[in-house]
């Protein structure tokens, strides 16, 4: 078995939790190469790295097993996270054939390590588990760029231990998310096993091994997703949309189908009418050994997929990252027209009446922010792609429910004009990030802080019900006014509230409260507290062990059964049945 020249590089994505060393991987997998300058070295794509098979089994020091793998290399797409893993799309599906999920062994799961787990869980992406920073476990011996065994077996038994344990911690983690895994070196079936490796990303300790699981992870599950034909017209995916001096509007472009010709036309995905555009330059990086060269870039006459491309073209303004990029012909052009524009009209979200509004900056990270919303049960007013303007700024601004004056931007940028705005209208509140998960966090947290506050003021403002007994032999004063001892049975009582009997009459206003000599503004359930009532003369309106209640307000009523229900407690709310049950004894229909 050798390469298969009709197999492409599969395009390989890394997630994990922030600071767990997705960039710092990349940049090893990178940089290695670059500084051995060996032959088949890595080379630089825009947006990508390929790092081709001769340089993955010299790594693993066997360039036999060249022999044992059928794809040409691998290519990484160099943004890491899974925000770019859902907004690049192929066909509906993930444009990242293969992931590496990375973990730091010290910290163990996160939330966006799980985050990342689901994703690739919906899109049946083969992965491996990197557990990483293996060189941070007390006593650790590096050995620079070793494979993660020989490494292994080189360490003291305490620290060999000290792994293990860390080691099946992430394990037992992924088994309660319904995965079995087992160390890379003990899987015998990958179908049924997800391969975890352990390395350091800053040693270089078990990246070869990495690379080596990944190339067999494609060789087995990927062969039949990664035929092409080289001489196809091209099909690729926006990486970015980019403003480049002396160029205008760019498209960093993913290649994943055929090739992309200098004078080719293509289509490409934007909001209104798909964009038909002439090529007029493709570029590449220029190879770091002729950096003194003036241009970043270099131009190249055609690429074969799998590539990462930055095109040059005419009115590219309105393209979108996440969007297909097809290369036509007079032929097909219309067709491939429509499908594009069916492409981005299937991600189209559907909006509710009333709801939040959110702003992201590809389809695909849109879609994904959508999705994460619902789970949560979030309404959505409108969702678009683009940076938050000055007429999102307006719009919301006219929203009158406060929890819903609310613009949610993932990955996007505040146009000047928009912040000018922002900062003369208080009517608007905004959440950005570039993290789902803490978007939607801060969302919460701070509509369940307004919710508080709006029941406090509520509440403040509500006169609460209340249900009180006068005690036997605590009668202090006849009249003008009365004072009794009373017992709160439920509820809450304040001064200056009405106070009705069982029959609903009203017998008086409470004046004053006292607890222990002191005046007192309420009193709550179980509290014994002497009460001056006005009004009534003790043996006539009220007398010994009566039961009194506070006199709701029928337009108080209803706003606690409407607006703040959820806040009483359950005396309070024993209080108001009892209440609402005299009240409705003349009248069925009171406070409804
Ligand atoms: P990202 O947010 O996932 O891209 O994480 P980074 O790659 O930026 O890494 C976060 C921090 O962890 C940086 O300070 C890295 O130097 C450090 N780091 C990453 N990998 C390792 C590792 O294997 N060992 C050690 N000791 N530090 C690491």
């Amino acid at each position: 078995m050798a390469v298969n020249e009709n197999l492409r590089t599969p395009i390989v994505s890394v997630m994990g939790h922030v600071d767990h060393g997705k960039t710092t991987l990349l940049d090893m997998i990178r940089g290695s190469a670059v500084a051995e300058g060996e032959a088949g070295a890595i080379t630089q794509h825009i947006g990508a790295t390929e790092v081709p098979i001769e340089n993955i089994v010299t790594k693993c020091g066997d360039p036999s097993l060249k022999d044992r793998f059928i794809v040409p290399g691998l290519l990484f797409i160099d943004t890491p996270g899974h925000h770019a893993f859902t907004s690049l799309r192929s066909r509906g599906g993930a444009l990242a054939d293969l992931a590496i999920v990375i973990v730091d062994i010290n910290e163990g799961f996160m939330p966006q390590t799980i985050e990342s787990l689901h994703i690739l869980k919906r899109f049946k992406t083969p992965f491996v588990v990197v557990a990483n920073k293996i060189d941070r476990i007390h006593g650790w011996n590096p050995n620079k760029n070793s494979s993660f065994l020989a490494s292994y077996n080189k360490q003291s038994e305490r620290v060999k231990t000290d792994l293990d344990n860390k080691f099946y911690d992430i394990v037992g983690e992924l088994y309660n998310l319904g995965f079995n895994s087992e160390r890379f070196d003990r899987v015998g079936d990958f179908q049924r096993n997800i391969g975890v490796i352990p390395i350091s990303a800053v040693t270089g300790e078990g990246i070869s091994d990495v690379l080596m699981i990944l190339l067999g992870l494609a060789q087995k599950f990927l062969e039949g997703s990664l035929h092409y034909t080289a001489k196809s017209p091209g099909i690729g995916t926006v990486l970015e949309v980019k403003e480049e001096k002396g160029l205008g509007t760019t498209i960093d472009t993913i290649l994943y189908d055929g090739t992309i010709k200098k004078g080719d036309i293509i289509v490409v995905g934007s909001l209104g009418d798909p964009i038909q555009t002439k090529i007029r330059a493709l570029l590449k990086p220029r190879p770091l050994s002729e950096i003194k060269a003036e241009e970043k870039f270099q131009q190249v006459a055609e690429v074969t997929a799998a590539v990462g491309v930055k095109i040059s073209a005419p009115n590219l303004e309105g393209a979108l990252a996440g969007a297909p990029v097809r290369v036509v012909s007079p032929e097909t052009i219309d067709a491939i027209t429509a499908e594009v524009k069916s492409e981005i009209a299937d991600v189209q979200i559907d909006t509710d009446s009333v709801g939040v509004t959110i702003k992201a900056d590809t389809i695909g990270s849109l879609e994904a922010l959508v999705n994460e919303l619902r789970k949560e049960e979030i309404p959505i007013r409108k969702a678009h792609v683009g940076d938050v303007s000055n007429r999102d700024i307006v719009e919301v601004s006219a929203i009158e429910d406060p929890f819903y004056s609310v613009i949610i931007g993932f990955n996007v940028k505040v146009l000047p004009d928009a912040k000018e705005k922002l900062q003369t209208t208080s009517e608007v509140t905004l959440f950005r990030n570039d993290v789902i998960y803490r978007l939607i966090d801060d969302y919460k947290d701070w509509a369940k802080k307004q919710k508080e506050l709006a029941e406090k003021e509520i509440s403040d403002t509500i006169i609460k019900p209340g249900r009180f007994r006068i005690m036997p032999d605590c009668i202090f004063r006849q009249s003008k006014p009365a004072v009794v001892g009373v017992k709160i049975v439920s509820g809450v009582v304040k001064t200056n509230v009405d106070v009705v009997n069982t029959d609903g009459e009203v017998v008086g206003k409470v004046k004053g409260l006292q607890l222990r000599g002191e005046n007192i503004s309420e009193a709550k359930i179980g509290m014994e507290v002497a009460m001056a009532l006005e009004g009534p003369t003790v043996g006539r309106q009220i007398k010994e062990e009566d039961t009194l209640f506070v006199n709701v307000p029928e337009r108080h009523a209803k706003r606690i059964e409407h607006e703040i229900y959820d806040s009483m407690t359950a005396d309070e709310l024993e209080a108001l049945d009892a209440f609402l049950a005299i009240k409705r004894r003349d009248n069925p229909f009171w406070a409804k």
